[in-house]
């Protein structure tokens, strides 16, 4: 007997990272919840693609920086499909090249808010209805944070770098604080990685670039990323907790 499909909620899962995560999500025939800010279109692209590899999806706009829209994708999701096994806090953004001593505050504040506020408002979310001591059924949080944690991204984006080494602490934590609840806490770090958030931060060349120097001699592939948090997701990973998955080429 093939076992029991999960429901899954992806934030930023409308394209890059986040929509691979749901198509190979799909391809296991789980339920996804693609949670998007802004780009409706992408994210409706992604549902057509998760349920042509043979899953179910819904996508579902929302701020991950607003605690009512994290509430409301989470209601949605658990409307739809009944039951939530696993979340995803997949939403990041960069923002262009700069050292610290030239930011603005503006930005600044928009990286961690999204980053480090939107994870940790998830991650609470999460907690609240997945565990075990608050009548859910325990499951799995992967957070995406980044190479950049352990690199500091010097003259590039320091600020990102640290709201990623705030994911990493928030997943050694919360690993331990959810232990007895149920729910298994991971990260996976991924290095260069061909998606748009790259033209975001104003380089869209910026993985294949730097990738030709990564050990592995190239940028990854968002699939590449998403296979690790699957597996993580998945129950062939249930003696994983706290683990920080670098998927990043040997960089
Ligand atoms: P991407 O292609 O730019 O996609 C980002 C996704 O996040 C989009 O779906 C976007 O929604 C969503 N998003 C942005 N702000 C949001 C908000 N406030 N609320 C809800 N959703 C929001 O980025 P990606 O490369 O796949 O990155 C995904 C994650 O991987 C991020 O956490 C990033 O830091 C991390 N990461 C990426 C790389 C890399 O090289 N690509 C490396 C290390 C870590 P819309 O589609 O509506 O705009």
């Amino acid at each position: 007997m093939s076992p029991k499909a999960k429901t899954v909620l992806i934030t930023g899962g409308g394209r890059g990272i986040g929509r691979s995560t749901a198509i190979l999500c799909g391809a296991r025939g789980w339920n996804i919840g693609v949670n998007y800010a802004a780009d409706a279109k992408a994210a409706e692209e992604t549902v057509a693609a998760v349920a042509e590899a043979g899953g179910n999806a819904i996508a579902i706009a929302g701020d991950v920086r607003e605690e009512a829209d994290v509430a409301a994708m989470f209601d949605v999701t658990i409307a739809a499909f009944g039951m939530l096994d696993g979340v995803v806090n997949n939403a990041g953004i960069v923002a262009p090249g700069s050292r610290l001593a030239d930011m603005a505050t503006d930005r600044i504040r928009r990286i961690v808010d999204v980053n480090v506020m939107g994870a940790l408002f998830v991650a609470r979310e999460a907690a609240q209805r997945m565990g075990q001591s608050r009548g859910g059924q325990g499951g799995a949080i992967v957070n995406v944070s980044s190479m950049a944690a352990r690199l500091g991204s010097p003259g590039e984006y320091v600020d990102y770098a640290a709201s990623k080494g705030a994911i990493d602490t928030l997943t050694i934590g919360l690993s331990k604080e959810l232990a007895g609840d149920g729910i298994r806490v991971n990260a996976v770090r991924p290095g260069l990685i061909e998606t748009d958030i790259h033209a975001s931060g104003g380089a869209p060349d910026r993985a294949r670039r730097l990738g030709v120097q990564t050990p592995l001699g190239r940028a990854g592939k968002p699939q590449e990323v998403a296979e690790a948090i699957v597996w993580l997701l998945s129950d062939a990973s249930s003696y994983t907790t706290g683990a920080l998955i670098d998927i990043s080429g040997g960089r």
